[in-house]
Parts: structure tokens; sequence; C-alpha cells
């Protein structure tokens, strides 16, 4: 029996670069980043953030920014705008020039936006578990994502999946989701983002299996130095039952890789 979510046919979550091509289709698992209700948050209440807030703009685009997190307040605003400046200058431009005046105080937003899940705990969205009669594999796939290549700051985009071995112990479907958006939102290597993931997932439920595997383009592939398009990378971390049997391994790949 496999409890799976996916194939939600949905439009992309974040703006793909228009020279670039879609190597993937996307799917989006409709995080409501509004549902601040059902958060399993340790940090006490949640609020929504105010209508036309950054948060609110933020969700309209598909991503998730928790509207407790103070981290914009964290982020030094005014030195990103300053090296913004330097750096436009550097290549030649002109900061000072229409186009370009509000560009370092956007960029300066867009960073704070983009390293939102920098200092917070994505292991909180796992707190919440429920005791449930259930040991067989349970599968969400094709969670969209948008990370920072922490070597170009470049994005890298694209879907992470998930399966776990519960022990007694189930999550909320949409929590695997928020901790992918949360690790992603730091700068980032894919390898080690996929290592996280499944560390969280182990310990928090103590999952008696993981098989985290994500695949996704990187801008810093595919629009300048080697310029692949179309170039992807995966990557798997596997946790307990799915690393050491080699049978439990095959069924939970065979499911992720399944046609649907
Ligand atoms: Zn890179």
């Amino acid at each position: 029996m496999v409890k799976r979510e996916s194939n939600i046919p949905a439009s992309p979550p974040h703006p793909w670069p228009e020279h670039l091509p879609r190597p993937l289709e996307t799917y989006n698992l409709e995080v409501d980043v509004h549902d601040s209700s059902t958060e399993c948050s340790t940090n006490g209440s949640a609020s929504p953030a105010p209508a036309g807030s950054e948060s609110d703009m933020s969700a309209e685009h598909g991503f998730f920014v928790d509207p407790n997190e103070a981290h914009n307040e964290r982020v030094d605003l005014k030195a990103i705008e300053s090296a913004v400046r330097v750096i436009l200058k550097a290549v030649g431009e002109d900061p000072n020039r229409e186009g370009l005046l509000e560009t370092p105080a956007r960029v300066a937003r867009m960073y704070a936006e983009m390293f939102a899940g920098l200092k917070s705990d994505p292991g909180r969205h796992l707190a919440k578990v429920f005791t449930e009669d259930y040991d067989e594999i349970v599968l969400v796939r094709d969670i969209s994502f948008c990370s920072m290549c922490e070597h170009h700051l470049l994005p890298f985009t694209g879907k992470a999946h998930i399966a776990y071995l519960p022990s007694g112990k189930v999550v909320g479907l949409s929590k695997l989701a928020r901790v992918v958006e949360e690790v992603a939102r730091r700068p980032q290597v894919q390898e080690r983002l996929t290592q996280t993931v499944a560390n969280l997932v182990e310990e928090k439920l103590s999952a008696r299996g993981v098989a985290v595997v994500v695949e996704s383009t990187h801008s810093c592939m595919t629009m300048r130095g080697v310029r692949k398009p179309g170039s992807l990378c995966l990557t798997s971390a596997m946790r307990g039952a799915f690393r050491d049997d080699p049978k439990s391994r095959a069924e939970v790949l065979g499911l992720i890789n399944r046609e649907s």
C-alpha cells in the first residue's frame, strides 16, 4: 500500500527564465502559505502577514515565507543595496540611470526572501506527528523547489521526492513540502539539501527508512560556464531500511521513478 500525493498539475510556482528550456514538468503540492492555523510551530502563535506585505507578495509567486519569520529584519538590506550598486558600477553600468535606480533595493529584498530559511529551524514543521498504525511506504513526489547555488548565487530549480517508512508516527504530507521549501531557502548545494531533508525526516519521525531523491537544473550550468541547457543533477540520500535492504530500496526507487 502506498500513500501518495502527486500529479497535481499546477502552474509553475516560480517564474522560469524565458531563455531556459523546461527540462522538468513542474508540479506543486499546493502549500497554503496563509494557512498558519495548521502550522506546527514551536515559536508561538502564527499570525498572517498583513495584506500587501512582502510575505503576501511572495505568496503570490508561490514562495513560502513564514510570516513568523523575522529574518528580513536580520538581513542588512542597506548593505546589500550598497553592494549591488558597487557591482553595477564595476560591470560598467550607471546605477543612477532610471531603470536601475530601484534595482539595489529590489535585489536586497529578493535576497532576504531567497535566504529566509537561513536562520530558521525547518525541523519544527515535523514536530507535530500523529500516531498511526501504518508501516508501509509513504511517498510524496514532485515537491517543486527553488534554491540558490552557494558557489555562484544563481538559482537551481527542480523537484524533491521524499519517502519514509513510519514506525508508528506519521506527519501531515504538506509538512514535508514545507521542510524542502525552508531548507532550499539558504545558500545551498544540492547534495546538502538532499541530506538535510533526509536527516530531519529520519530524526523527527524516527522513521525506519527514509529516501530522498532530488532532481534539478542548475542555472550555473545552463546559462554560464559549460552552458548545457537541459542537464539534470540527481542526488539521493537513503537511510535505514532503504539503505540497508536492497528490496526496499528497489521498491521505493521504482515508485519514485514510476510513470504516472
Ligand atoms: Zn553553481
